[in-house]
C-alpha cells in the first residue's frame, strides 16, 4: 500500500530521492514468512518507513541530496537503520533533504524540491522535509530525520506531524553523515505521539561505535502514555517568555497560547520563565555549525567518495574543481563562514565567543528547569512559506530556526506536536523542551495534549 501511494503521489510531492521497492517487498515477505512459521517478529515488523538520505544504507545510494555524493553507495549500515531492520521495519526509500542537512525548506537539495502536502505551492520545511512530507502524506507510517538546529521539529510543524529531536547522545550517530557533530541527532517522525514514541524506543541506545553515545537504559516510551496530566505530583510547564512577541506570527501565537491553556486544563501547572540568552542562539549557531561543517566536509576531496571531476591537471586542481562543482551554493557559504571563523586571528573573536554564548544558553535552560519540568514555545515563528519566497535571502531563511536552535546548543530533547491551523489551513506546531533524557515527559505531555 505504501509503495502504491508513493507511486501515485511522488509526481507531485517529490519526498523521496530513491524508492527501494524491491528490497521493501522482500523485507515484507520475510516478515510474512516469520509469521507463517510462528516465529517471533520485531517491534516494527512490517511497518513502512522512510529514511532521510543522510543515513548510510549498505548497498543503497546515500546522497545527502548533494551532487558530490551522487553515486555514493555506502559499504556499511548506519546503526539506526540496522536497528530498524532488526526490529522488522520495512524501508520504502530514502527521503529528500537540504544538501548535507543545511537549510530550512528542502530547497537546497541538488535534485528536487519537495512540496508541502497541505499546499503544494509551499515548502515542507527543512532540512528533513522529505521525511516530514512522506509521513504527512501517508507514503510511509513513520520516518527518520536528523536535527542539528531544528531540522526535525520545524518540518514536523510545517507538515502537521509529530517530530522529536532526542537528547544529544541518546541515538547513535554512527553512519549519519556528519553536518555539525556536536549538534546532530537522529530522531523520529510520526503521525501520532505514540508512533514517534515507539520508533524512538527502537532506535535509541548505547552504541560503542559512537563515542558520544550515552550508556543509559532505554524505557518503553509508549508504555507510559496517559490521556491526562493528572499525576500525584503536578507536572510544571514553563512558557519561555522570549519566544513570544516580535517576529512571531499572530496566528501562531494564538494557537500556541490556546494549546498552553489546554495543557493547564489537562492538569499541568503553568509558569512563565525567562531565558534571556535565547536570542543569541541563532548568531552563535551560525558560527558553531558552519565551523564544524567546514571540518566535516573536508573529506569530500574527489579521492575517497563520490564525485571526481575528470581531466584535472594536478592534485590541487582536482580538489578545487571537484569541490567547486560538487557542492551547492549554501554548502559553499557554510564552508567559507566556518573556515573563516576557525582561522588564526578570528578564532577567539568568533568561534570561542560563540562557544561561551552556548554555555550561557545552557545555563538559562538549567535555571528554568529548577522551576519547571517541561518548557514550551512555538516550534517556528510562522507556518509553511511559499517555495522560492526565501531562497534569495539566507538570513530570513535562518530566522525560521530561532526557537529550535537553542535546544540543540544545550543538547536537550525537543518535540513538536501539531496545535492547530492558520487561516490558510496550514498546520502550526507547539514545541516542548525537556530536561536531559526526559523524552518520556515530552511524550506524556504531547500525548495528553494530542
Ligand atoms: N536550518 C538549520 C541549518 O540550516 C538547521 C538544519 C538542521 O537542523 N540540520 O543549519
Amino acid at each position: 500500500e505504501a509503495l502504491d501511494r508513493i507511486q501515485t503521489l511522488e509526481p507531485k510531492l517529490h519526498s523521496f530521492l530513491c524508492v527501494t521497492a524491491q528490497q521493501a517487498l522482500e523485507q515484507a515477505r520475510a516478515v510474512d514468512a516469520k509469521i507463517a512459521a510462528g516465529e517471533e517478529i520485531g517491534l516494527l515488523a512490517g511497518i513502512p518507513i522512510g529514511i532521510k538520505d543522510n543515513m548510510c544504507t549498505k548497498g543503497i545510494t546515500t546522497t545527502c541530496a548533494s551532487k558530490i555524493l551522487e553515486n555514493f553507495v555506502p559499504p556499511y549500515e548506519s546503526t539506526v537503520t540496522q536497528k530498524l531492520a532488526d526490529a522488522g521495519a520495512v524501508m520504502v526509500g530514502k527521503t529528500n533533504l537540504d544538501e548535507f542537512a543545511m537549510g530550512s525548506s528542502t530547497e537546497n537539495s541538488a535534485y528536487q524540491v519537495t512540496a508541502n502536502p497541505w499546499d503544494l505551492s509551499r515548502i515542507p520545511g527543512g532540512s528533513s522535509g522529505g521525511s516530514a512530507a512522506a509521513v504527512a502524506a501517508e507514503e510511509c507510517v513513520v520516518s527518520l530525520g536528523s536535527d542539528t538546529g531544528g531540522s526535525i521539529r520545524q518540518p514536523a510543524s510545517f507538515c502537521g506531524v509529530v517530530g522529536l529531536k532526542p537528547t544529544y547522545g541518546l541515538v547513535s550517530r554512527y553512519g549519519l553523515v556528519a553536518y555539525a557533530s556536536s549538534l546532530d541527532q537522529i530522531g523520529p517522525f510520526g503521525r501520532t505521539v505514540e508512533d514517534a514514541a515507539v520508533l524512538l524506543s527502537a532506535i535509541a541506545g548505547y552504541d560503542p561505535k559512537d563515542s558520544t553515545s550515552l550508556k543509559v537504559e532505554i524505557p518503553d516510551y509508549a508504555a507510559t502514555l496517559k490521556p491526562d496530566l493528572k499525576a500525584r505530583k503536578k507536572i510544571r510547564i514553563g512558557v519561555i517568555k522570549e519566544t513570544f512577541g516580535e517576529g512571531l506570527d499572530s496566528v501562531v501565537e494564538k494557537a500556541v497560547t490556546k494549546a498552553i491553556e489546554q495543557l493547564q486544563h489537562l492538569g499541568a501547572e503553568i509558569h512563565v520563565v525567562s531565558c534571556p540568552n535565547f536570542r543569541y542562539g541563532l548568531p552563535s549557531y551560525y558560527i558553531i555549525a558552519p565551523s564544524e561543517a567546514s571540518a566535516n566536509l573536508a573529506r569530500y576531496d574527489g579521492v575517497k567518495y563520490g564525485l571526481r571531476v575528470p581531466d584535472a591537471d594536478n592534485l590541487l586542481s582536482m580538489y578545487t574543481r571537484t569541490r567547486a562543482s560538487g557542492f551547492g551554493t549554501e554548502v559553499k557559504r557554510r564552508i567559507m563562514i566556518g573556515t573563516y571563523a576557525l582561522s588564526a586571528g578570528y578564532y577567539d573573536a568568533y568561534y570561542l565567543k560563540a562557544q561561551k554564548v552556548r554555555t550561557l544558553i545552557k545555563q538559562d535552560f538549567e535555571k528554568a528547569f529548577e522551576q519547571v519540568d517541561v518548557l514550551v514555545s512555538p516550534t517556528a515563528p510562522t507556518t509553511a512559506f511559499k517555495a522560492g519566497e526565501k531562497t534569495t535571502d539566507p538570513l530570513s531563511m535562518y530566522l525560521t530556526d530561532l526557537m529550535t536552535i537553542p535546544v540543540n546548543l544545550a543538547g536537550l530533547p525537543g518535540l513538536s506536536v501539531p496545535c492547530g491551523f492558520d487561516e490558510n489551513g496550514l498546520p502550526i506546531g507547539l514545541q516542548l523542551i525537556g530536561k536531559v533524557l526526559r523524552e518520556d515527559q515530552l511524550f506524556q505531555v504531547a500525548y495528553a495534549y494530542e
